[in-house]
């Protein structure tokens, strides 16, 4: 049903790079004569996932929606593909991305854009525009996304559907392709809140192949399905509903405290003082880690190679074919910020207000169980609107950017439409409450 469906919008929505149609025959066959034999099967078997094309699999070409990596085939399987092999799932195929994951609208992937399910004139949001696009379109049941300043939340409210990002450390980024590995996570973008409960079941868990995996244990995320919220106490960050959000937005965040209310929670006002930092210090911090993530793409060991007489014009020329503008825009930006004589300036610097911006959060969850805000400050914007101007495309992620640089767990989840449009609200928990996420989320619901 999946595949047909693909066969039916997918020349319009575009949200995959590649499909994986004759494998996921083969994995529900092979799910098929389990149960025919009698074996009980995992809740997820035979479901069809759809993945970034971020995260590597065994024998499937993996872009990151990158001209660089053209015919990189991965020889082993990322973490949570493993996990979901072990499962059962059927993978559909690979989505579309912004370009190694530096976006907020899939407009920066190296192929083609996607188109929102819900007016194919607008972005899905990025960068897991894809998956997010994918799902709501009924071309997957669930989608991996991953996350570094809101790739997963973003889209997810652009398109209508569940994502939640993870604390950072709960699950394993072996396998996943780095932007910047102190802030990336992967996590699920599903159409309800139980499914995102269900694929996060199967993909936390310390991995001893990631340095950074925390040996966690892992409940049963679908224990804190109960739509039962009375007396928490929910906090409002001022500083994330003032200037700049859109009346529709706000109107959907003042009925969603209504909603909260009248379920018995209470709702007030916070102050995290740091948050005018935390575009200007994710944009220091994701570019630096970027220009050193992104050294290895040298025509030598991934994908692309344009010949040249001598190594160094190899290298130049394979670099201005393979990369687009956004990230060698990164990569510039990142080098300058490392660069002797200016680190203390900017690298430095920013891992100081990093500090800081995760005290605002610390402060505040003393006073609340969890935050609420708008997951991004618009619905979906139309295409090109803000491809020209980076620092516009860059505020898409306002809402969302200071909860990895803290390393905290959020969700974005539907709470009404401006128009025609979904619009999203987030809710953020302390390291390891993802329950608690699950929770308000299913309570709304
Ligand atoms: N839009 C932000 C960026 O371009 C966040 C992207 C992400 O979370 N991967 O860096």
């Amino acid at each position: 049903a999946v595949f047909d469906r693909i066969d039916a919008v997918e020349l319009k929505v575009k949200a995959y790079l590649c499909l994986l149609r004759e494998e996921a025959r083969a994995q529900a066959r092979a799910v098929d004569d389990r149960i025919a034999a009698g074996e009980e099967v995992p809740p997820l078997a035979g479901i069809p996932v759809a993945v970034k094309d971020n995260i590597c699999m065994l024998g499937v070409e993996t872009t990151c929606a990158s001209k660089i990596l053209k015919g990189f085939v991965p020889p082993y399987d990322a973490t949570v593909i493993e996990r979901l092999k072990k499962e059962g799932v059927l993978f559909t195929g690979k989505t579309n991305m912004d370009e190694f994951a530096m976006g907020s609208s899939t407009e920066n992937s190296g192929f083609f854009p996607t188109a929102n399910p819900w007016d194919l004139e607008r972005v899905p949001g990025g960068s897991s525009g894809g998956s997010a696009a994918a799902v709501a379109a009924g071309e997957a049941v669930m989608a991996l996304g991953s996350d570094t300043g809101g790739s997963i939340r973003q889209p997810a409210a652009f398109c209508g559907v569940v994502g939640l990002k993870p604390t950072y450390g709960l699950v394993s980024r072996y396998g996943l392709v780095a932007f910047a590995s102190s802030l990336d996570q992967i996590g699920p973008i599903t159409r309800d809140v139980r499914d995102c409960a269900l694929l996060l079941n199967a993909i936390a868990g310390h991995d001893p192949r990631d340095s950074t995996s925390v040996p966690y244990a892992v409940p049963d995320y679908t224990g804190f399905l109960v739509p039962d919220i009375k007396g928490w106490r929910i906090g409002i960050p001022r500083e994330y509903v003032g200037e700049g959000i859109a009346p529709e937005v706000r109107a959907v965040l003042d009925r969603t405290v209504d909603l909260l209310a009248g379920l018995g929670a209470t709702v007030g006002e916070i102050s995290l003082p740091h948050t005018k930092y935390a575009l200007p210090t994710y944009y220091l911090i994701a570019p630096a880690e970027a220009s050193s993530n992104l050294a290895r793409y040298d025509g030598v060991r991934y994908g692309l190679r344009v010949p040249a007489e001598d190594v160094i014009s190899m290298y130049k020329k394979t670099r201005s074919a393979g990369f687009g503008a956004e990230v060698k825009r990164r990569i510039m930006l990142g080098t300058y910020a490392l660069s002797a004589g200016y680190y203390d300036a900017y690298y430095l610097k920013a891992l100081k207000v990093r500090t800081l911006i995760r005290r605002d959060f610390d402060a505040a969850f003393e006073k609340f169980d969890l935050l609420l805000s708008p997951t991004s400050p618009t619905p979906a914007f139309k295409m090109g609107e803000k491809i020209a101007d980076p620092l516009a495309m860059y505020l898409s992620d306002i809402c969302t950017l200071a909860v990895n640089l803290a390393g905290l767990p959020a969700i974005s989840v539907p709470a009404g439409f401006a128009g025609n449009l979904p619009v999203g609200v987030q809710f953020i928990a302390p390291p390891f409450a993802e329950g608690r996420l699950l929770q308000a989320a299913y309570a709304l619901e």
